[in-house]
């Protein structure tokens, strides 16, 4: 009996010597202490060892039992170690390598200009109305006081799609025609149309055949030119800052009578005067005036009762003052080259 533990301690000895993977650890386990392994098998045979023997047997047993158990733990534990470092060794970070850019996609400039203009006239209680691009001549020209034959269609002559009864609309104006054609005269009107418009223009720094425009219009009783001019302060403030000082200069439209054309004060040189404001310290951003009696009327509303105003800014110029861009034609390129130098401007 003494021989067979003697033996086992041996082998038990020398079999720790060897590198073992977890899986041979283990089994090396179910062989030596497993329900049927060879120690639990020799502790079996306790009951047929002599009684005075019996204690040496025991803790020769024990001795036995011991030693495997502390090799068996001494091995899992290396191994485990050397399984650990190996993982770190492997997922070893170097913070000096480069970083991976990932590409992310920004709203187009003009989208964002419309959204934050939007924003604007939204908060001053104005609704954003939609309407269609493929426009009728009705609602281009004649309904804002332009009929057949007038000059001023030469220089908003545009791409016609049957005879000249259906058009790209040349201005986002029709919107307003249908607007308060569908109020039926007899309620107020607070809107703002953004959307694309078409001229017949040769494409180059300062034209382009497709551009955007972000008209509005507010009919009420006892509207005046001053409110128009608070309206346009108050948007100019906060689309330019807060030291945006405005001013009017007659101009002539056919849809607004008094018409005007509206500036700014230069916010790169704040009136001392620059390239951008071309040495004036004003700058022009869009065209507005008293909604024409012709058009109230053509429209539903009696001119007698009802007064407004109407403003057209153009979305390109806008972006083009702001972020400093000098040709139109990036908005239409679709040079990521050009248009990424823009796009993150207000998010960066
Ligand atoms: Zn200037």
């Amino acid at each position: 009996m003494k021989e067979t533990i003697n033996n086992l301690k041996e082998e038990i000895t020398a079999l720790f010597t060897k590198e073992h993977t977890l899986k041979e650890l283990n089994d090396l386990k179910v062989l030596y202490l497993g329900k049927t392994g060879k120690i639990t098998e020799l502790s079996k045979g306790m009951k047929e060892v002599p009684n005075e023997e019996k204690k040496e047997f025991g803790m020769l047993l024990n001795e036995l039992r011991e030693l495997f158990n502390s090799k068996f733990e001494t091995s899992k534990e290396e191994l485990e170690t050397a399984e650990l470092n190996k993982k770190l060794a492997s997922e070893e970070i170097d913070v000096t390598l480069p970083g991976t850019i990932i590409n992310t996609g920004a709203p187009n400039i003009l989208e964002h200009i419309i959204e934050e203009v939007e924003e604007v006239f939204m908060s001053m209680g104005y609704d954003v109305v939609d309407g269609p691009e493929i426009e009728e001549d009705k609602y281009n020209f004649e309904l804002l006081n332009i009929p057949k034959g007038h000059p001023a269609r030469d220089a908003q002559d545009t791409f016609y799609i049957e005879d000249e009864k259906v058009l790209l609309r040349s201005q986002t104006s029709p919107v307003q025609a249908r607007t308060m054609l569908k109020a039926g005269g007899s309620v107020p009107i607070r809107m703002i149309c953004p959307g694309k418009t078409y001229r017949r223009d040769a494409d180059d720094a300062t034209h382009s055949h497709q551009f955007m425009q972000i008209e509005g219009l507010l009919v009420d009783k006892n509207i005046s030119l001053s409110d128009l001019k608070g309206t346009f302060d108050t948007i100019a403030k906060k689309l330019f800052g807060p030291d945006c000082v405005t001013r009017f200069r007659p101009s002539y439209y056919q849809f607004t009578e008094p018409s005007v054309e509206t500036d700014i004060s230069c916010f790169v040189c704040h009136g001392k005067g620059c390239s951008l404001c071309k040495n004036t310290g004003w700058i022009t951003v869009s065209g507005a005036g008293m909604v024409h009696p012709n058009v109230l009327r053509n429209c539903g509303y009696d001119p007698k009762e009802w007064t407004g105003f109407a403003f057209g800014f153009g979305a390109e110029r806008l972006a083009m003052l702001k972020y400093g861009i000098n040709d139109i034609r990036v908005f239409y390129q679709t040079d990521l080259r050009e248009s990424k130098n823009f796009d993150r401007k207000d998010v960066e």
